[in-house]
């Protein structure tokens, strides 16, 4: 069953067209890396789903609830939407423990044991629950960040760019990490990124972004077997 569902969504900035009628299934538990060049409209599209952009025109339903479209527009509260930026995320004011309970209800906000579930899920240990974020490493951090996009279990994380600014050793142990926590928490997600190893090896689905459109989605395999265009061909083959 999908878990997102988007048809012709459009987004124009004065103008000039950045999304063109997207339109895209995303099963349930499934990881889709959302690939496309700089400027091909990726960042716009997340920011869409997330309902902090309107679209134009088109529809979104997560979970079989329509969150946008003539007329509508939920805001990214009533979405039930995790979602992880590309770098400081969290509060440096606030230990990492009260980081990851910041979006649950006050009610819960007390649940120490959910904090040490949560990190063991991104793989880090329980006794990081008092240390204040500056005291991590980069690619830790964006572990805390995804385990506060957890905590509320959402139907759906988003994930932008996520590990671009970290060193590339980082960058290898932090997307394992990550990805072994979507995995583990059964989340349905969606990760942009304009690296193609990152969208190769993470994505269960690659969706590629031309210039504003969807040309392809397709699994990992087929992406690389069969690209819809020679242009593509040639992007692709940049991971290896
Ligand atoms: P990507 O994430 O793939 O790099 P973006 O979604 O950031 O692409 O941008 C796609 C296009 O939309 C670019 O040409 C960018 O300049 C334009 N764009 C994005 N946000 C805005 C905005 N708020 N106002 C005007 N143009 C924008």
């Amino acid at each position: 069953m999908s878990n997102l569902d988007i048809h012709g969504l459009t987004k124009s900035f004065d103008g000039h067209a950045v999304l063109h009628g997207i339109d895209l299934s995303v099963e349930r538990g499934t990881l889709l890396a959302l690939l496309g060049p700089s400027g091909s409209g990726k960042t716009t599209l997340l920011r869409v789903l997330c309902g902090f952009e309107r679209a134009d025109a088109g529809t979104i339903d997560i979970d079989g609830r329509r969150v946008a479209g003539p007329g509508l527009h939920l805001p990214s509260e009533a979405r039930r939407i995790g979602y992880v930026p590309q770098e400081g995320a969290l509060f440096p004011h606030l230990s990492v423990a009260d980081n990851i309970v910041f979006g649950l209800p006050r009610a819960q906000r007390r649940a120490r044991h959910r904090v040490a579930e949560l990190l063991e899920l991104v793989g880090l240990p329980a006794s990081y629950a008092d240390r204040a974020p500056q005291q991590l490493s980069g690619g830790q951090q964006q572990r805390v960040a995804l385990a506060r996009a957890l905590a509320p279990a959402p139907t759906l994380v988003m994930l932008d760019e996520p590990f671009s600014s970290l060193d590339a050793t980082l960058r290898i142990e932090t997307r394992q990490a990550v990805a072994d926590a979507l995995a583990a928490a059964g989340a349905t997600a969606v990760l942009v990124t304009h690296d193609q190893s990152e969208a190769l090896s993470l994505g269960h689905e690659v969706a590629v972004l031309w210039r504003g459109k969807l040309i392809q989605s397709a699994t990992p395999d087929v992406l690389y077997r069969r690209p819809v265009s020679r242009e593509l061909a040639s992007f692709v083959g940049d991971a290896v």
